[in-house]
């Protein structure tokens, strides 16, 4: 790693550690991390049922004989067979066994989060995170590692701009995990070990897991409270398409994907999970985002991209068809490496509270919309949105007042610069539950969790959401009612929290 650092002075401010001497502490006290080494595992951790994926040619001649029920239509592929789901084979094959040989090493063992960190000049206990995996399936050509390009090429910029005297505001820590492909494990691990230092210091955390997954325009996850953020940064960044000479990233990626429903502007998503993100954004309740260039969801209807995970996934795939000139990664690194600079270097934290306002407002609806679905149900077992609704409403107030404030803010008194951006920083945090979410103690956000029937995609009031989720099957609808109750009261009492938490403080 030391070798692709350009600057010597980043060179110092770099160390790299294992998990036996990770920390956090200022240069020249580092820490043995006892705590880690001894750390009792979870066990349930990892899946007991053996898979496999296979190759379609033994997958077809395991399908066309398959017997039993024929599935739901959305559940069949697009291979020439009748899709059913078993259990066993048709007539023929009925005392035919499919044998499976996986031989796994199921053990406990080291992996390396690498970490290094530009100590802040003003703010130095104030983090901004850019994190990225290292660990591939196979050769990793697109992921990780056009994301991996991208955290070493915003550390070289970082390095040429400390080389020139510069030094950011807040501290920067770009992190390269481990082990995410195993299920997250460095990033979590590296979350829960600072989990303390994080929920105090964090301003924000950017993911940078593949750069790629297609080749028509950007596609940005983030939480509300960065959007404004990313469309002021995109309007100054260019367009990296041929024939787009002039024209700004926001206006090529708004012409391709435009928000049509939300608003006019190119479309931002919930974040789900399925990469690093995920303890700092829905565990631990730091700001959190993630950028890469994609598909046209029009027209490439299938899941991910085609070479996904397999062994296809090389350089030369990259270098010949996705972005033969590297300009789409390099845009994609002006847009995480942008985020980063501007979350650590700007007096005033680029967080827009209106827009985490606007967003709630949707969900609100969104979410008692499910509701009214069943409007015998929330009658007679008085189920209402009011509370949440009023609770909206009350951060909506806050968080316009708050903005306002900030209109008048004397910058020249650091304490009052200071006092404004802690309440923007916190904001996200007060959204955290530390009771977690039903069944998921792991996941605390209350406004947004990983969906629990597709854990890369995002869902807006997931406790509301599960106690709605086949509500008319519930065996018993008067407790399950009972429930979407409780959860509205939770959802409704954290909004209202968190709208205190931008109240002004006297
Ligand atoms: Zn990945």
């Amino acid at each position: 790693m030391a070798g692709t650092y350009p600057a010597e002075e980043l060179r110092e401010e770099m160390f790299s550690t294992s998990m036996e001497q990770e920390t956090l502490s200022h240069q020249g006290t580092l820490l043995k991390n006892i705590p880690t080494e001894s750390a009792l595992r979870m066990e349930s951790g990892l899946p007991k049922i053996p898979v496999h994926p296979i190759g379609f040619h033994d997958a077809i001649h395991l399908l066309k004989n398959m017997g039993g029920q024929i599935p739901p239509n959305n559940w069949k592929g697009s291979l020439n067979v009748s899709y059913r789901i078993g259990p066993g084979f048709i007539d023929d094959f009925k005392n035919q066994t499919v044998r499976m040989n996986i031989q796994t090493n199921n053990q406990v063992t080291r992996i390396y989060n690498v970490i290094g960190k530009i100590r802040g000049a003003l703010e130095p206990d104030r983090y901004v995170i850019l994190g990225g995996h290292r660990d591939a399936w196979v050769f990793g050509g697109i992921d990780p590692m056009s994301g991996a390009a991208v955290v070493h090429e915003t550390v070289r910029s970082a390095g040429r701009l400390l080389s020139k005297g510069w030094r950011p505001r807040r501290t920067i820590i770009f992190a390269s995990w481990d082990a995410e492909e195993f299920g997250l494990l460095g990033s979590t691990e590296w979350a829960e070990d600072n989990a303390k230092l994080l929920q105090e210091r964090a301003v924000a955390y950017i993911n940078a897991d593949s750069a790629i997954e297609g080749m028509y325009t950007l596609r940005v996850d983030c939480t509300p409270s960065l959007h404004t953020l990313v469309y002021d940064l995109t309007k100054q960044i260019a367009s990296p398409e041929e024939g787009e000479e002039g024209v700004s990233l926001y206006e090529s990626w708004h012409k391709r994907d435009n928000w049509t429903n939300d608003r006019d502007a190119p479309r931002i998503s919930k974040l789900g999970s399925g990469s690093d993100f995920e303890a700092y954004f829905i565990r631990l309740g730091i700001a959190a985002g993630r950028a890469r260039y994609t598909k046209n969801k029009k027209t490439e209807r299938y899941s991910s991209y085609p070479v996904y995970h397999s062994v296809y996934e090389t350089f030369e795939i990259v270098e010949k068809f996705y972005d033969p000139s590297f300009k789409r990664l390099q845009t994609v690194a002006q847009v995480r490496g942008g985020l980063i600079f501007l979350l650590a270097d700007s007096q005033l934290l680029p967080l827009d509270v209106n827009e985490y306002a606007d967003s709630l407002r949707k969900y609100a609806q969104s979410i008692s919309q499910l509701a009214q679905k069943h409007p015998d149900e929330m009658e007679m077992y008085e189920v209402s949105f009011e509370s949440l609704f009023s609770a909206v409403e009350n951060f909506t107030v806050a968080a316009r007042d708050l903005h306002e404030r900030l209109q008048t803010l004397n910058r020249a008194d650091p304490l009052q610069v200071r006092v404004m951006n802690d309440q923007l920083m916190y904001l996200e945090r007060a959204f955290i539950d530390p009771l977690g979410l039903p069944g998921r103690p792991f996941y605390r956000h209350v406004i947004f969790a990983p969906s629990s029937h597709n854990k890369y995609a995002g869902e807006s009031f997931p406790g509301i959401y599960d106690a709605l989720f086949d509500i008319e099957n519930s065996a018993d609808p008067e407790k399950a009612w009972e429930e979407v109750k409780r959860q509205i009261s939770i959802a409704a009492f954290t909004v209202h929290a968190a709208a205190m938490t931008l109240t002004p403080p006297a």
